[in-house]
């Protein structure tokens, strides 16, 4: 069972919607391969053929590209009252003709070059 409002209805009795694009139900086939937010590609998309193999090595893979997906969508849960940076982003969507990056994707750590150090 993973962390998907649709896993804790109890809990999101009156909204279901997807805390990532807002335009689905959050199902975790939604979270795991159709939300848009969550996946601008296939790199993290998770089938249901995924899921159930029997191969150690694909279940690993696949155990870490759900944890990918859930870091993801938990950066776009907002707990009330916290001004958060990805809040920010998320409450000027103009900015960025409503194409806000996650973090992840523009992460400035990528400066460094290694290789290119002093003789
Ligand atoms: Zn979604």
């Amino acid at each position: 069972m993973l962390k998907v409002k649709s896993n804790y209805k109890n809990k999101y009795k009156t909204n279901l919607t997807c805390r990532a694009c807002g335009l689905a139900e959050e199902t975790q086939i939604h979270i795991m391969q159709e939300c848009t937010k969550l996946h601008q590609n296939d790199t993290n998309k998770v089938t249901q053929e995924m899921i159930f193999s029997e191969n150690t090595t694909q279940l690993s893979q696949t155990a870490q590209r759900i944890q990918t997906t859930m870091n993801l969508l938990e950066t776009f849960s907002k707990p009330s009252g916290v001004p958060l940076q990805s809040d920010r982003r998320a409450l000027t969507p103009s900015v960025t003709g409503g194409m806000a990056l996650p973090e992840a994707q523009r992460s400035p750590g990528t400066t460094q070059q290694p290789g290119t150090s002093a003789p």
